[in-house]
């Protein structure tokens, strides 16, 4: 599947522009500066795909990617990467907070064919205030997801593995959230193979 072509397919701001529910499709959420852009383009092993460094307070959208054959008629399976907009800016106003979650509620809650959403949590830091309310949000729209580390390679190994047992331990009181964590790293490529195979096997062949 991450052999195949990755394109740029459609920014989305309102729920009526949502693509059709015609392929499944995994989005990745995480804070502003979690290094999503940078692990969705260390997974497609494309460079410029996903634009990094959004400016923060800007209007956000999601991004819609399409991993797959080229054409339709192209054998092989295909999935829809979305991009949601990031979280937790330390200036947010209540507001856009609101926005964030009307928009990403209506998301999670409307799309049958979402597989899983990619929580990143970045290693330095660990869950967050916010990443817990994201999390309990998912619990709520009952849309499984994975936690995955960012920024791997800032960390050594055995502040590494403390966090990843920090968060195995903190996804136990979630419902909906898969036992795995893996820790990734778009510098390394540690875990990229790994997040590339938990994906492959959510979409059948
Ligand atoms: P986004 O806002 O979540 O899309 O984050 P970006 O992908 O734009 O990354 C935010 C910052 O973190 C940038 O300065 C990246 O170069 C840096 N970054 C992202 N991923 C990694 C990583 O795996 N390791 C290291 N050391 N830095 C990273």
């Amino acid at each position: 599947l991450f052999a195949q072509a990755c394109d740029f397919l459609l920014g989305v701001v309102s729920m009526k522009q949502l693509p059709p529910m015609d392929l499944p499709e995994v989005a990745f959420a995480g804070r502003s500066n979690v290094g999503k852009s940078s692990l969705v383009n260390a997974l497609t092993g494309r460079k410029t795909l996903a634009r990094t460094s959004n400016t923060p307070g800007r209007t956000k959208e999601l991004n819609y990617f399409r991993l797959g054959p080229h054409t339709e008629s192209g054998e092989g399976p295909a999935l829809y990467l979305v991009d949601l907009p990031g979280y937790g800016y330390a200036r947010e106003t209540k507001t856009r907070v609101e926005a964030w979650t009307d928009l990403v509620m209506s998301y999670l809650q409307g799309r049958a064919n979402l597989q899983r959403v990619i929580l990143l949590i970045d290693s330095r830091h660990g869950v967050k205030p916010n990443d817990r309310e994201v999390m309990s949000l998912l619990d709520k729209a009952a849309v499984s997801y994975l936690a995955v580390l960012t920024k791997a390679d800032k960390l050594k190994p055995s502040e590494l593995k403390k966090v990843v047992e920090a968060t195995a331990a903190e996804l136990k009181k979630h419902p909906a959230a898969h036992p795995e964590v893996i820790a990734t790293s778009s510098v390394t490529k540690e875990g990229i193979a790994e997040l590339r195979a938990h994906i492959t096997a959510l979409v059948p062949d």
